[in-house]
């Protein structure tokens, strides 16, 4: 029997030779490297993403490779030669590139909202919840129709006794700072919950609305002390221009990043309200072509042609970059 051909579900250990020999760089991270590879058995693209540490990952990963659910990242196995996860490759890579690259509609933008709620919602169904501890736009993926799933869950854990500074710097080193709710701040925090990725979640949605990053320019210790003081990023940024329903998500993700935990509702609670948002923009009825065909298409439901547009570098010079907000602007709410 070959290597691949296991019974169905059974955690695959990769080896080397299972892939063709040309991998393809796709990113280079603090942990490590993501590579596009191709299973000569599959004759199917993947992606590998390798490790820098030998972490305890194998019992971990096989346990969370069993999770299947349309908005999470299916993982095929391990390859332990180099010390890789092998998972499904999305060709349209992290949301946090697709973001700056292109311009969503608002359609598109909320349906990826939804699509991210649901996905954190399966995960903190199972018993007891798998918290994610890592919720960015670089871990959510997006596919060919340009549909999301979520990767890197349940990789980062909370360990019992585990030195509360070690984690937040783990966490810090790894860019998420602006994920981070301000009760980790603390000298002596709880261990994360779920609200913690309800937090992280409001910060990925206003990473939607606005098309732009968190915090911008900001050093990490302004950050902190910023959020810690109830700042978050500023409102004003999303497009005056907006659906009226974007309120309504603007009401779900205040309360996501909520000062108090407590009062962060579950995503079970408001999953219903984003896919009620989401269907907003659904087409009435079945598609009939007007007497101008496309063109009336076109006009009335312009995201059915095109629910993302490429930026082009005359539009990206009037977003700013990295480092060229007003610090106070951004800071306030
Ligand atoms: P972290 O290690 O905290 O998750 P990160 O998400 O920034 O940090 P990686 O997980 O290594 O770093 O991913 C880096 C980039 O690789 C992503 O932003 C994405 O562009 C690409 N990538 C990761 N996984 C895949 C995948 N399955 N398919 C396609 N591209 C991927
Ligand atoms: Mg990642």
């Amino acid at each position: 029997m070959d290597r691949l051909d296991r019974a169905p579900g059974q955690f695959r250990n990769f080896q080397k030779d299972d892939f063709e020999a040309d991998w393809i760089k796709v990113a280079k991270c603090k942990s490590g490297e993501v590579y596009q590879v191709k299973v000569k058995l599959w004759r199917e693209n993947c992606a590998l993403k390798t490790f820098d540490t030998t972490l305890k990952i194998i019992e971990e990963v096989s346990s969370i490779a069993k999770l299947k659910f349309k908005y999470i990242i299916p993982i095929y196995g391990m390859c332990s030669e180099v010390t890789a996860l092998v998972m499904e490759y999305m060709s349209n890579g992290s949301l946090n590139n697709l973001l700056t690259s292109h311009s969503l509609m608002w359609p598109k933008k909320f349906q990826m909202i939804h699509e991210t709620s649901l996905g954190m919602n399966f995960l903190h169904s199972m018993k007891p919840p798998l918290l994610h501890l890592n919720l960015k736009t670089s871990n959510i993926l997006v596919d060919d129709h340009l549909h999301i799933k979520i990767s890197d869950f349940g990789l980062i854990h909370w360990e019992e006794g585990m030195n509360k500074t070690l984690f937040m710097e783990r966490l810090a080193a790894r860019g998420n700072i602006s994920y981070i709710p301000p009760e980790t701040f603390t000298h002596s925090p709880d261990p994360p919950g779920t609200t913690f990725d309800v937090y992280s979640f409001g910060i990925v949605m206003w990473e939607i609305l606005t098309q732009q990053k968190p915090y911008a320019g900001c050093s990490v210790t302004t950050v902190l002390l910023q959020v810690s003081q109830g700042k978050r990023p500023c409102v004003t940024m999303i497009p005056d221009q907006r659906p009226p329903e974007c309120e309504q998500m603007i009401s779900i993700m205040k309360q996501c990043w909520d000062d108090d935990h407590r009062k962060r509702s579950p995503f079970s609670d408001f999953v219903k309200q984003t896919e009620a948002l989401s269907e907003v923009f659904k087409v009435p009825g079945p598609i009939h072509s007007g007497k101008n065909g496309d063109a009336d298409q076109k006009a009335n439901y312009p995201w059915l042609f095109s629910s993302v547009k490429k930026i082009t570098n005359t539009e990206m010079s009037v977003c700013p970059s990295d480092g060229q907000y007003d610090k106070e602007a951004i800071l306030s709410m």
